[in-house]
């Protein structure tokens, strides 16, 4: 069931302020009528305290029939009656008042005699005339569907024994009550309606932002346009949501640049494969339709077709092997950022003997070189072989071989026969170096930060007649910086260049 953040973000704290609305109403309500019934039980008691001290009952030959209420025995609403032990009235205060706006038992006609009998009754039960200790009870009677509060004192004066009743409606108090309910209830709802408000309002503000990024990350998903971006700025300067609009640009910008570069690589690779197949195709189709060929140009279609099958399936493995070089890249770097250590990453594969690899990949190209030497002088560059360092580093041989062969491979491709490249292997601080220098035709300062790029090729053509895809230094690259290696190039166009691979030593 979708139900919009929005809206559960609102109820939830509108919920909240309810119920502590309530709690703070309850409270406050439960105080109020705590207190007006405890000094209306207050104004009653000390009344019928001033009854039983006062003149009027020093003897009962004495006691008028209506107390006055300027000594203020009959003020405030309390009325006040005094009656025997046989419960005949001996005094009361004065019914003179027909004040109906403010009811109180005495203008409420005639009164009961004693208000509360069953109280009166049990006061003088309870009663002991003897150590005359007063005491009083409290209750709650209706007259005239009214809410009468009655204390009750029994009280010896002169042998004789009195039971005092005070009395006064509690109209007034329940009235002052229902205001207080409806001011809690108006209020609270007042603050409710606030809070909805408010909490939609702020709500909506603060989802305005995390919409925006829907809104951008589903244009993108329905048009594949990565060069949308997400608004940065906030109404409230730099907030989380501004850190995760600017994230969010941040992902954009780096699948933009992965997107472009995956569909530059498709291109170009799907670019570099029509070329042989091409030529594939157009052999086979000489054969095909022309089967009387002479055998000589037959065999030369099929040699053709055959190296250009061979120029693919170069190409197809160097495309593989950046593929998983890049793949293994990836998750180096995911572990880089898991770990903290340098040195527990570059301790990745198994200790090569780096010296053993350089002479391997030396003697690889020397036959040859030797073959050339003693048949044609101009068959091929010289092959030097400097300073050799024992040296150890992580990594595998077949990869960090496939590095040196790369760069020599290279070296001689664009370095003329009377040219020369050397190989040399130093060790400096933690870092081994491999050094291959040509005497080439060098690489245009311009064309240097691109060489590593996949497909590029500062000369095209002659890289082309050469049997280059322009893959060979991107493969050298990424293999480098999966072992925490670096790799450099100095050259000078028409002198020569120096490629310089650095590795972290293994036992650094
Ligand atoms: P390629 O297969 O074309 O040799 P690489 O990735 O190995 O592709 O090299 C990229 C480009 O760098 C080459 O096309 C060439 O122009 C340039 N390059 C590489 N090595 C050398 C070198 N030793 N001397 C001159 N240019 C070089």
């Amino acid at each position: 069931m979708y139900i919009p953040l929005q809206l559960r973000l609102t109820l939830f704290y509108t919920v909240i302020i309810a119920l502590a609305l309530w709690f703070f109403g309850q409270t406050v309500y439960a105080q109020a009528e705590q207190r007006a019934y405890a000094d209306l039980n207050t104004t009653l008691s000390s009344r019928a305290a001033s009854v039983r001290l006062g003149k009027f009952l020093a003897s009962p030959g004495t006691l008028p029939t209506v107390l006055p209420s300027v000594d203020g025995l009959g003020t405030g609403g309390v009325s006040i009656e005094v009656l025997s032990d046989k419960m005949s009235l001996l005094a009361a205060t004065a019914n003179n008042t027909n004040d109906f706006t403010n009811p109180t038992v005495d203008n409420l006609g005639s009164s009961p005699i004693p208000w509360d009998s069953q109280a009166a009754r049990i006061a003088l039960q309870q009663f002991d005339p003897l150590s005359n200790s007063p005491h009083g009870y409290y209750s709650t009677v209706t007259y005239q569907r009214q809410h009468i509060r009655v204390y009750t004192l029994a009280n010896v004066d002169f042998g004789s024994v009195h039971i005092i009743q005070t009395a006064r409606s509690e109209q007034d108090i329940e009235q002052s009550l229902a205001n207080l309910r409806l001011l809690l209830l108006q209020g609270g709802t007042l603050a409710i309606i606030f809070a909805l408000v408010g909490g939609w309002f702020l709500t909506w503000g603060v989802l305005f932002a995390v919409r925006r990024v829907t809104k951008t990350a589903r244009s993108i998903s329905t048009s594949r346009n990565f060069s949308q971006r997400v608004p940065t700025q906030t109404r409230f300067g730099k907030d989380e949501l501004a850190v995760l609009a600017t994230t969010f640009n941040e992902m954009l910008t780096n699948l933009e640049e992965l997107y472009q570069h995956q569909e530059r690589f498709v291109a170009d690779a799907s670019h570099e494969l029509r070329a042989p197949i091409t030529s594939i195709r157009c052999n086979l189709d000489l054969l095909t339709k022309a089967p009387d060929l002479p055998p000589a140009e037959a065999q030369a279609a099929l040699q053709d077709a055959r190296a250009e099958a061979d120029r693919m399936g170069r190409l197809v493995n160097d495309l593989l092997t950046l593929t998983r070089s890049d793949a293994s890249l990836a998750s180096l770097q995911h572990e880089v950022s898991l770990t903290d250590g340098y040195r527990k990453i570059h301790r990745h594969g198994q200790i090569v003997d780096l010296d053993s690899l350089l002479l391997e990949a030396f003697r690889q190209y020397h036959p040859t070189k030797e073959q050339n030497t003693t048949e044609s002088q101009q068959n091929g560059p010289r092959l030097l072989l400097q300073n050799i360092t024992p040296t150890q580093v992580y990594g595998d041989a077949d990869q960090l071989k496939q590095v040196i062969v790369a760069l020599l491979d290279n070296a001689l491709k664009y370095t003329p026969f009377e040219g020369s490249v050397s190989l040399a292997l130093s060790t400096e601080t933690d870092e081994a170096m491999v050094t291959v220098t040509d005497t080439g035709i060098g690489i245009a300062p311009e064309d240097i930060p691109h060489i590593f790029e996949r497909f590029y090729r500062a000369d095209r053509a002659r890289s082309r007649e050469r049997g280059g895809s322009g893959l060979g230094l991107a493969i050298v690259q990424s293999i480098v910086q999966q072992y925490h290696g670096s790799i450099e190039v100095e050259s000078t166009p028409g002198k020569g260049s120096t490629f310089t691979v650095k590795l972290p030593l293994a036992n650094s």
